[in-house]
């Protein structure tokens, strides 16, 4: 979640630029949040905010601090923090104000006890609204969302500039096109991210630059560009950059090259290239390797897309695609030309390992000196706390004086994988546990069969698959209720492929709906039907939302209870399985039905829709009204499901901060494990921080009371999701509150090839 990327070329004994004088600064509470002030902590000044979330009535207490500074520079920055009992929020945000919008990016501390200090990369920030640009921050707010209404405090101290990367390296960010244009926003932010955190992976420093402030000044030190993914550059950067490139610069850049750069790096856009089939680019291979010296042989990436150039000047193909039976498609991957590299799409982050060392070799093009650089930095990483890590150590640190880079990175990746596997081995497992993987695809794990995946379930440990079958207006099995998707009269009936595996391997199978949510795949006559008959969610402004059926429709209601009581009749599953079984948020719905149903509820005319709802007068009405629609659902499903079977399992898969959230979002699911409505809940505990995820499990061991709760753990939503030691970590923290078992968050290729079989070879060991 928060970068710790230093150049190694970085002086140590440098003081950081501090962005915020606790003295001067001038805070503003926020509504009725507490105000904030300075106070003394030892020998500083620290800034103290108190939650009093016992009095506030919104989701957060939040306060904006006069912060005026020019961002631009920054590859990111730190603050210091302490919150002695986190507990109560559920998270907190930092944003920056610029123009009409804010850089935001939410966080979470990783210990209780002390003061920590975090940091912060620019390139982690989302948006909201129309920021214009990290030179023109005026203000910083810092929000504590609500999850328990108990007061808590919070300091923060020393919020000071991220040490600048490496100055040879610049890697440019498409923000102008971010500003302009919600559509591409997350591609950018997400490319960009995969090309620096290889970067950080190598342990090579570099500078984020806005294209919206580039100037010749600001890559006066600057060796190689990096454009990781840019849509529509600043037409004043590409000139910039241009510039640069004739000076003596080089240039990497991936899939798009802006018109302005053609005629400089002798590469121009001819025509997209969409796949013809899936796996038709599934591999780059060189030319030649010593175009790109210590280019990987193969490198696996299964792009969807590429474009395709014309070459001028001293432009020529250095690498092509191969699909996935290993022939050639003919189509350059990756181009070089006396002064750029351009690689024909995006850079993802599959085949990793071999990632880092293409991408090193892209670089070492330019900058031979950085194989160096990366070698020390992957050796250093070699823990020499046992005999074995030393000899390890010393082995790498050979290779490196003998100027064998390429070994000595490899070695150091060997020797922690090893370390890795030692580790997992030594793991004790747990009798009689729960194990349960949700899988996001009805069909199964990309790359296998139902029934080679659920066998590498039941081979390392696993108890229970969750596959999601079925959302609001698709099924993935021969539905009467719902619409079936097209691929289903070519891939089958994927329950019943799915059961049939879990019955040979012995795994349990809850069949999972995506409640409400059409998730965009249901058919359009469906869409146009629901529309029609005003079944779809309107928001507190009055704005349509075409994914979300609106729960106070009883043919609604009656569709998501249906749907769900066809799979108790018609196949031999252990369990139903409800998702998204809430509203979007506290905008919905405010469409005229609810209006009349709330009005008929509690017997009186609400006068000033949709405000009122929201008022003092009329909001614990309101929202006892939006849980009980959901509530119904369930309930009444739960009823008829035993009704069909009575050893049928019913849960849920439930937001994590359930006194909140029941409000929010109006999912009331402790009142259904105390009413016996579920069988078992599944909160989705999706955080990379073990504090956070220790704290939600400790509220709701309570909130659950007898009935049994796996704690979703999100090892897929995480940034490093292959970090298997964290997996180890939140099975222990479920495992000391007694839990009895815990979810998985999703049955993924990575998860299937790496992560459950170094799972089974201790925490979840079959049979201890
Ligand atoms: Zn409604």
């Amino acid at each position: 979640m928060f970068f710790t990327t230093f150049s190694s070329s970085q002086a140590k004994d440098q003081k950081p630029p501090f962005l915020l004088d606790p003295v001067c600064t001038e805070i503003k509470a926020q509504e009725n949040s507490f105000q904030a002030g300075s106070i003394k902590d030892d020998d500083r000044i620290v800034l103290m905010f108190k939650c009093n979330f016992q009095e506030i009535s919104g989701a957060r207490c939040y306060w904006d601090i006069t912060f005026a500074n020019d961002m631009s520079e920054m590859n990111g920055f730190s603050i210091e923090f302490k919150c002695p009992d986190p507990a109560p929020v559920a998270m907190f945000t930092i944003y920056f104000h610029s123009g009409n919008g804010w850089y935001s990016k939410s966080f979470y501390p990783s210990t209780d006890e002390n003061w920590e200090k975090i940091y912060f990369s620019k390139d982690e920030f989302g948006t909201e609204g129309k920021p214009s640009g990290w030179d023109k921050i005026d203000t910083m707010r810092i929000s504590a969302w609500l999850a328990e209404k108990k007061d808590t405090s919070f300091f923060i101290a020393n919020v000071a500039a991220g040490n600048r990367g490496s100055e040879k390296i610049a890697v440019i960010i498409n923000d102008s096109e971010v500003k302009k244009r919600d559509s591409e926003r997350d591609s950018i932010f997400k490319y960009s991210k995969t090309v620096t955190s290889t970067l950080d992976a190598l342990g090579i420093g570099y500078r984020l630059l806005s294209d919206m402030t580039l100037t010749p000044e600001k890559l006066k030190d600057t060796k190689l560009a990096i454009i990781p993914f840019s849509p529509n550059l600043d037409v004043k950067a590409a000139e910039v950059l241009a510039g640069f490139l004739k000076k003596g610069g080089n240039l990497m850049i991936f899939y798009v090259i802006p018109p302005g750069l053609e005629n400089a790096c002798g590469i121009k856009f001819d025509k997209f290239k969409s796949q013809p089939s899936p796996g038709y680019f599934s591999e780059i291979r060189p030319v030649q390797r010593n175009l790109i010296p210590g280019i990987p042989e193969r490198t696996r990436q299964a792009s969807w897309n590429v474009d395709e150039m014309l070459l001028s000047g001293t432009a020529k193909p250095a690498a092509y695609w191969h699909d996935s039976k290993g022939a050639s498609t003919g189509i350059p991957a990756l181009i070089v030309s006396e002064n750029t590299i351009y690689m024909s799409h995006v850079l993802l982050t599959d085949d990793f390992s071999n990632k880092k060392i293409f991408l090193l070799s892209l670089l070492g093009k330019f900058l031979p000196e950085l194989f160096k650089t990366s070698a020390e930095f992957a050796v250093s990483g070699i823990a020499k706390d046992t005999d074995e890590g030393v000899s390890e150590f010393n082995k790498a640190d050979t290779l490196i004086k003998e100027g064998k880079y390429l070994a000595a990175i490899a070695s150091a990746d060997k020797s922690s994988k090893k370390m890795t596997e030692t580790f997992c081995r030594n793991q004790s497992s747990k009798e009689n546990e729960r194990r349960l993987f949700w899988c996001h695809s009805a069909f199964g794990v990309e790359g296998k069969t139902w029934d080679e995946a659920v066998k590498i379930l039941a081979d390392n440990g696993f108890t229970d698959i969750i596959p999601n079958m079925l959302s609001a207006g698709t099924a993935y099995y021969k539905s009467d209720v719902l619409p079936v998707a097209p691929e289903i009269s070519k891939s089958g009936d994927q329950i019943e492929e799915c059961l049939a595996a879990c019955r040979k391997y012995g795994i349990k199978c809850h069949v999972w709906k995506v409640n409400w949510n059409t998730l965009g795949k249901a058919p359009a006559d469906f869409m146009k039907k629901m529309k029609s008959e005003n079944r779809l969610q309107v928001n507190f402004n009055g704005k349509g939302n075409t994914h979300w059926l609106c729960p106070s429709s009883p043919e609604n209601r009656k569709l998501e209870v249906e749907s769900m009581l066809e799979i108790v009749k018609k196949y031999d599953v252990d369990g139903i399985h409800f998702d998204y079984i809430r509203f979007p948020d506290n905008e919905y719905c405010f469409c005229s039905r609810c209006r009349q149903e709330f009005e008929k509820a509690i017997g009186e005319k609400v006068p000033d829709w949709p405000k009122d709802a929201k008022s003092e007068k009329y909001s614990v009405r309101w929202n006892d009204f939006r849980r009980n629609l959901i509530t119904t659902v369930v309930e009444e499903t739960s009823r008829k499901a035993k009704e069909i079977r009575s050893s049928i399992q019913v849960s849920a898969a439930v937001f994590g901060n359930w006194q909140a959230d029941r409000d929010q979002v109006g999912q009331d699911w402790n009142l259904w494990c105390e009413k016996g409505y579920v069988d078992f809940v599944c909160p989705m505990d999706y955080t990379d921080s073990n504090l956070k995820f220790k704290n939600l499990v400790s509220k709701q061991k309570i909130w659950a009371g007898k009935t049994p709760f796996y704690p979703g753990i999100g090892i897929s939503t995480w940034t490093d999701h292959d970090n298997i030691l964290r997996l180890i970590k939140q099975i222990n923290i479920s495992r000391n509150y007694h839990t009895g078992g815990f979810t998985v968050f999703e049955f993924s290729p990575e998860c299937a090839d790496y992560i459950l079989p170094l799972s089974g070879k201790g925490i979840t060991r079959p049979g201890n």
